[in-house]
């Protein structure tokens, strides 16, 4: 979210409620873009135009990006002077995005270690944020960036939107997170004039709350869903489910953030009938990418940041079909370069450029990583990776939410939010189906709960693992 947005909606939520509604009726008349603030305006209709650029247009830009970010962070860090140094990277001489493979990869134990020296612009000057985020080890990780990032990002996002037609002026029914109140009506919601946001609490996922936010959405006109994939997925079921027809006003659902299983896509695809589109980024800001309108590939921003896929040795894949970590150097934070940095987040290579819509962006498929989601570990040792685990049929009805619960290989509890009580018959079907699933090399046990472990930032997590002291945590 935009900076100035942000701020304006931290005061937002702190008005009177009489003050909100005045306010209210004058700030809904201004366009967002208006109060998103010139950078983020300035960049939608930078990132709008580059993304059709030619090959030849986008790696020009990036070279010389990518040849500013190394100078910058040559001349002003001894972190990067001394690493440069070791391998006898000159960044004057970086004439071509390959050049940047002779330059060491760095990760968040370098951050954790050098950040002091990483620092390109002292974190107490104008116009610099902390940033903290919860690590995939649960551990935070700290940084610096500048302030206008979120504007910049926020721009990228809505360009990435657009691809299935969301605009600015269409109202966003959100569930990610965000601490939501009652409202009037006793409804888990609140709204954003400047955003034309609808909030509704995705830590209060009863049935009969989903009833009464699917009931408020309907009567907000034409507008978008933006959730983390998990909140799609329980309220495509539930409206499955329900006897209403599901709200027939959603134009496309924006989901981010969580890993995408592929039948919870499919899912929330047929309940809403409208268009899924996922997005991959992160608090770093090193690579954002989106999905192609016409596929359900991502294509890299190459105006964003310099994406690689690195393989085990950290070399680049440039073979299709191979799976490789994602690595990217970031163009938007000059107060702590990331250069050729490691997410610990993983994707498989499709090519340097989409066939489909003829962006040149680099593509890539099946994310998957430190966000939730993960693996179970079989006996042998195996992992089998959750988005195998293929439920396109009515197995998980009769849930709201389940979830992995994994202390020993070869064995977890599958834990469900039921929707009520059930029978011994119900139980044992989806147990056997789940194992079915697994084929048998996971021995499960079935665990009712009237609730399921989130992250702090409201994410649920479909595989809480507590094999080898990791809290299977996501950021
Ligand atoms: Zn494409």
């Amino acid at each position: 979210m935009a900076k100035l947005a942000l701020s304006r909606k931290n005061l937002w939520e702190k008005s009177p409620r009489v003050v909100k509604s005045l306010a209210g009726l004058v700030l809904g008349r201004i366009p967002p873009g208006v109060t998103l603030g010139r950078r983020f305006r300035e960049t939608l209709r930078f990132a709008t135009e580059a993304e059709w650029w030619s090959a030849e247009q986008s790696r020009h830009y990036q070279v010389e990006q990518l040849r500013s970010i190394c100078t910058l962070a040559y001349e002003q860090t001894g972190f990067y002077r001394s690493l440069f140094d070791s391998v006898g990277f000159d960044p004057r001489d970086l004439r071509s995005p390959s050049d940047l493979a002779t330059i060491p990869t760095i990760d968040k134990v370098t951050l954790r270690q050098h950040l002091d020296e990483m620092c390109a612009v002292s974190p107490d000057a104008g116009g610099v944020d902390t940033v903290s985020t919860g690590g995939s080890s649960g551990e935070p990780l700290k940084f610096y960036v500048g302030a206008e990032r979120s504007a910049i990002e926020y721009a990228y996002l809505v360009a990435s939107w657009a691809r299935i037609g969301y605009r600015l002026d269409i109202p966003q029914a959100v569930l990610r997170g965000q601490i939501v109140g009652k409202d009037r009506s006793g409804v888990h919601h609140s709204y954003d004039p400047v955003l034309r946001r609808h909030y509704y609490s995705n830590f209060h996922m009863t049935d009969e709350n989903i009833r009464r936010y699917l009931d408020h959405i309907r009567t907000i006109g034409p507008c978008y869903l933006h959730v983390y994939p998990s909140s799609a997925a329980t309220l495509a079921r539930v409206a499955r489910r329900l006897d209403d027809p599901a709200p027939s006003n959603i134009c496309g659902i924006l989901a981010g953030s969580e890993t995408v299983f592929a039948e919870d896509r499919k899912l929330a695809e047929s309940v809403f009938q409208t268009r899924y589109l996922s997005w991959y980024g992160h608090s770093e800001k090193a690579v954002m990418a989106a999905e192609c309108e016409q596929s359900t590939d991502y294509h890299a921003w190459s105006t964003y940041g310099f994406f690689e896929l690195l393989d085990e040795q950290g070399h680049p894949l440039t073979e299709p079909g191979k799976r490789g970590e994602i690595a990217g150097t970031s163009f938007i934070n000059r107060v702590v370069p990331f250069i050729r940095y490691r997410t610990g987040d993983y994707a498989v290579y499709v090519a340097d450029a989409c066939e489909r819509c003829g962006r040149q962006q680099a593509v890539f498929r099946s994310v998957e990583g430190r966000w939730p989601g993960g693996c179970l570990i079989a006996k042998d040792g195996s992992a089998i990776a959750l988005t195998a685990f293929n439920v396109h049929d009515d197995t998980f009805d009769l849930t709201l939410g389940y979830q992995f619960y994994q202390s020993d290989p070869g064995k977890a509890v599958l834990r469900i939010l039921p929707v009520h009580p059930l029978s011994e018959s119900e139980q044992k079907k989806i147990i056997r189906r789940a194992s079915d699933r697994l084929q048998g090399q996971v021995a499960l046990t079935l665990e009712i709960r009237d609730a399921l472990e989130h992250t702090v930032r409201g994410k649920q997590l479909r595989v809480v693992s507590r094999l080898g002291g990791s809290d299977g945590d996501g950021s």
